[in-house]
């Protein structure tokens, strides 16, 4: 690592990461310095990485680095929230999804997995063309993201970014881990790469949810100017009558946009003062 990228490293070391590593410099000393304490420090350093990695499974948790689970006010103010769909692009859900967004005149935002981008370059460009936006949610969408180093994550993202620029011409400035698990060591791959952390505010479990009502209203309780919602075109759920859950939400869920006033728009567009 160059001079300036641990210094960058160092400025973006949250105060919990912080606490974290001054708490196990006092262990190692306790270990040392005081007869008997070695179980005791180690039992300290043990708690600690488990507290780390329960932050690094809680999708919305700030206390690895920023993350943003709400359009900030001035979005809110606008009467904006944000349609999030992931894990596309799919060939068979993704084009009945953007009819369905053109159709309500809404925007939404894809954080689409590169591998996939790849496989269907001109469906990811409709979606750009279409007024959307799609972001970076890593190459391969590999289910032991959160247990990678830095060195893997930054080998995810770029190839994502890379992938995504070529095909689209537009370089992703938001990313999202699969499921929302990461670990510490990604906040400063994405400072570096000047890619924000975004999760959600609320999900309804569309990918393994075969009820769409019930996804529906885990979507829409309490739903506000400033809410990011997540669903998914790739890896959906289907109904009880074979369709994609994603497909039968939808429909209902922009109506109700419509019936709020509410405007869903793209990341890029939300998070702008
Ligand atoms: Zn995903």
């Amino acid at each position: 690592m160059s001079p300036t990228a641990s210094l960058s490293a160092v400025r973006f070391v949250t105060p919990f990461v912080g606490a974290s590593i001054a708490w196990h410099c006092l262990a190692a000393a306790a270990a040392v310095l005081v007869p008997g304490a070695a179980p005791w420090a180690l039992g300290a350093i043990v708690l600690n990485h488990v507290v780390i990695t329960a932050a690094g499974l809680a999708p919305r948790s700030t206390l690895l680095g920023r993350n943003i689970s709400r359009l900030p006010d001035a979005a809110v103010a606008r009467g904006e929230m944000a349609i999030t769909v992931d894990d596309g692009p799919d060939p068979e859900v993704t084009p009945a999804v953007l009819d369905l967004l053109d159709a309500a005149g809404q925007k939404a935002t894809f954080f689409c997995i590169a591998e996939r981008v790849a496989q269907h370059p001109g469906l990811a460009r409709e979606i750009v063309l279409r007024g959307h936006s799609i972001q970076n949610h890593t190459a391969r969408h590999r289910h032991d993201f959160s247990l990678l180093g830095p060195r893997a994550y930054a080998r995810e993202l770029e190839y994502a970014q890379r992938i995504v620029a070529q095909v689209t011409g537009q370089a992703p400035v938001c990313f999202r881990p699969p499921a929302g698990f990461r670990n510490m060591f990604l906040a400063p791959v994405l400072q570096r790469m000047n890619l924000t952390l975004v999760s959600w505010t609320r999900r309804g479990f569309d990918t393994r949810e075969a009820d769409a009502q019930r996804v529906l209203e885990r979507l829409t309780r309490g739903l506000a100017a400033g809410d990011i919602l997540l669903l998914h075109d790739g890896n959906s759920a289907r109904s009880l009558q074979g369709r994609p859950v994603v497909l039968e939400v939808l429909p209902q869920l922009l109506a109700g946009l419509k019936a709020q006033g509410l405007r869903s728009v793209t990341l890029p567009q939300g998070l702008a003062a």
